[in-house]
């Protein structure tokens, strides 16, 4: 019986599961992640607000798991040896045919005095601690921002950051008090969200402007300390501090031989290969992909990936030449509290459609039809 594992329980390995499966995949498929739990990322921007809890998106993988006839192993990659063909794991070696990576990336914690700065897409306590820092504070100043991988400028999670921006903005105004906050965004980029594409940038920059969110862009961070953001450009003091740093790659892929990305990420090629190495693949946030600068880190580029990836080390393993890419897209909902502005991209087309009330119930839409797979 042939073996695949995956690492990871994102986006990039149920999907990379599903896929297997779907396309007749008989043999054993074992995942190796944390916890038998599925955290849906996208809606980590609606906590503060109250309109998610934590548990509303926690998801518990054991039924599905059963279902698609997966083995779970409760434990974390910790290494890779005979050329890919054994996972070192915290609790046992697990042999394998052929491996799909998917376990996400890291964020680059070294500016000094980022601990005063909560990262918000950690994960859902981050995002229940900015929820009761702004529920306890009667006033004051909310600093904003993000930047990215210096070596890799493509690896940064730009979007999620205007969602937390433009939905705390929204809800204070909801709750009678936007006067009593100043709200400053940050980012050494001179055009922010340039991935989204120029005029989505006009846009965010316009809303910023309407919104009385004050811009401080094109300054490089030097750090943070309790109640400030120190950049370049000046000192902006702050009774509350959220700030995206850029990606890398996990910790766990410096005990192997992986080849790097100048970022840090394991490299990939076009059909999701990692050179070098037989029938090992990377998909998602782990993985650093030949194609446009604007390739996005999101959960539809990992599903495109995985799916393309799980083709791919199908046909090999049947012997066969493997010979599926995957579309480069970006298409998300930039949601602001009650309202979103929709953005499209490929190599041909760029659409930023204005914010309107229609796509935020859009993307609560398209949250309850991705996850009816996992409740
Ligand atoms: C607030 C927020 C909003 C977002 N909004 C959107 C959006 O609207 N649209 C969109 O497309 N994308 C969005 N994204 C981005 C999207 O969530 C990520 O791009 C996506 O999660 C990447 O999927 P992945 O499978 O590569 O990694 P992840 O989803 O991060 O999964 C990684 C998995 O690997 C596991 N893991 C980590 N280390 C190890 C290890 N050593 N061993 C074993 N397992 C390990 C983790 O526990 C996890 O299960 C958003 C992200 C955030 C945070």
């Amino acid at each position: 019986m042939q073996k695949v594992t995956i690492i990871g329980s994102g986006f990039g390995a149920l999907t990379s599961i599903h896929c297997l499966r779907d396309i007749g995949f008989k043999g054993d498929v074992t995942v190796v992640s944390p916890r038998a739990e599925f955290v849906y990322y996208p809606s980590l921007i609606w906590v503060p607000s109250g309109l998610r809890s934590g548990d509303d998106l926690r998801f518990d993988l054991k039924p599905f798991f059963r279902r698609m006839g997966v083995t779970h192993v409760a434990s974390e990659a910790t290494g890779l040896s005979d050329d890919g063909r054994t996972l070192e794991t915290t609790t046992e070696e697990i042999a394998n045919d052929g491996l799909i990576i998917a376990s996400g990336g890291r964020f680059i914690k070294k500016l000094p005095g980022i601990e005063h700065a909560i990262t918000p897409c950690e994960g859902i306590a981050a995002a229940q601690q900015i929820r009761d820092r702004i529920r306890a504070l009667d006033g004051g100043t909310i600093a904003m921002g993000f930047a990215s991988n210096p070596n890799e400028p493509s690896s940064m999670r730009g979007g999620p950051i205007f969602e937390f921006l433009f939905g705390l903005e929204r809800q204070l105004r909801r709750e009678g008090r936007r006067e009593r906050f100043h709200i400053v965004f940050f980012t050494p980029a001179e055009r922010p969200g340039n991935r989204l594409g120029p005029k989505a940038v006009d846009k965010l920059l316009g809303a910023m402007d309407q919104a009385g969110i004050e811009a401080h862009l094109g300054h490089k961070i030097k750090g943070f300390s309790a109640d400030k953001v120190i950049t370049e450009g000046g000192e902006i003091a702050a009774n509350l501090i959220i700030f995206m740093p850029g990606m890398t790659g996990n910790q766990w892929f410096d005990n192997t031989s992986l080849p790097r990305s100048p970022g840090g990420l394991l490299q990939a090629d076009a059909l999701c290969r990692v050179p070098g190495f037989e029938r090992v693949y990377v998909v998602g946030d782990s993985g650093s992909f030949p194609g446009p600068d604007w390739m996005p880190k999101q959960a539809h580029m990992a599903d495109l990936q995985a799916r393309a990836a799980a083709k791919n080390l199908i046909a090999e393993l049947a012997k066969r030449e493997p010979t599926v890419s995957f579309n480069v897209e970006l298409l998300c909902i930039v949601d602001a509290y009650d309202r979103g502005m929709m953005v499209w991209r490929t190599d041909k087309r760029n659409v930023a459609l204005p914010s309107m009330r229609i796509f935020h119930w859009l993307k609560r839409g398209f949250e309850w039809w991705y996850l009816r797979q996992y409740r």
